[in-house]
């Protein structure tokens, strides 16, 4: 039986004040039948930590670099993350493969060194608009398997998030037929690729505007596991609904 995730990925948002909110969903979820996850910025990341220790509620990084230590100014690498106290990892995110250019190769690697830290690698893929108007949403997403998974992929270290760039930020979603219809394709692929105890076993989330009004149709969708919620993670009282929803 996977382990639903609630996550929230703060995106480069907050300031120390924004700890408030995270200290609001420890209170709010001190015994949840779920897992919580909240991803804030690096800068963040280790206060957050000490916030969390002993809570139902895990810390996650929002990328790291592919090698362990050396000459990369301004990058963190998984070790890094994972003594700051994090124990997940986004990686591959759309806006990180737009804005910096990152390649499903660099994401692998990248998962490979989350994995090598013992961080749960959150790997995100999603088709453009343009991708999905011309019928090629499950080709995109077939590539990006194949080339952001790393075959030593397990159940335990490694989540899928789904994300048609479209939907994020938008208020726009997929319909659920569309969601159900990537995320069956998802898992089917896993399956054939790592049999079917690992294949079954990955966690598979969805993002892209998720909101406390739209949360229960999306998770009463077969083989979604949860979602990774950006701007609505930001306040205590958008994403304990989405919890609560998800429970
Ligand atoms: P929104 O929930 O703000 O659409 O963002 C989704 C996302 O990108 C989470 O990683």
């Amino acid at each position: 039986m996977r382990r639903k995730l609630a996550a929230g990925n703060w995106k480069m948002n907050g300031t120390r004040a924004a700890l408030l909110e995270l200290q609001a969903v420890i209170s709010a979820h001190a015994d949840p039948s779920v897992n919580i996850l909240i991803c804030p910025p690096a800068t963040l990341l280790r206060e957050a930590a000490i916030l969390a220790e002993g809570s139902a509620i895990s810390i996650g990084g929002q990328d790291c670099h592919a090698e362990v230590s050396g000459a990369h100014t301004g990058d963190i690498s998984a070790a890094m993350l994972a003594d700051a106290g994090a124990s997940h990892v986004i990686l591959g995110h759309s806006e990180r493969r737009e804005n910096h250019e990152e390649s499903s190769d660099l994401v692998r690697a990248k998962a490979r060194a989350a994995h090598a830290a013992n961080l749960i690698a959150v790997i995100c893929m999603g088709e453009s608009l343009a991708e999905r108007e011309a019928a090629n949403t499950l080709d995109i997403i077939a590539g990006q398997l194949a080339s952001s998974i790393p075959d030593a992929t397990n159940a335990g270290n490694t989540v899928i998030a789904y994300e048609p760039i479209w939907a994020i930020g938008t208020g726009l979603t997929p319909t659920v037929e569309q969601i159900d219809e990537v995320h069956d394709f998802i898992r089917q692929s896993l399956i054939a690729r790592f049999g079917p105890e690992i294949g079954d076993g990955i966690p598979l989330l969805y993002g892209g505007s998720v909101k406390p009004g739209n949360a229960a149709e999306i998770f009463a969708t077969d083989n979604v596991d949860g979602a990774l919620v950006g701007g609505a993670s930001l306040k205590q009282s958008d994403f304990s609904p989405i919890i609560n929803a998800l429970e």
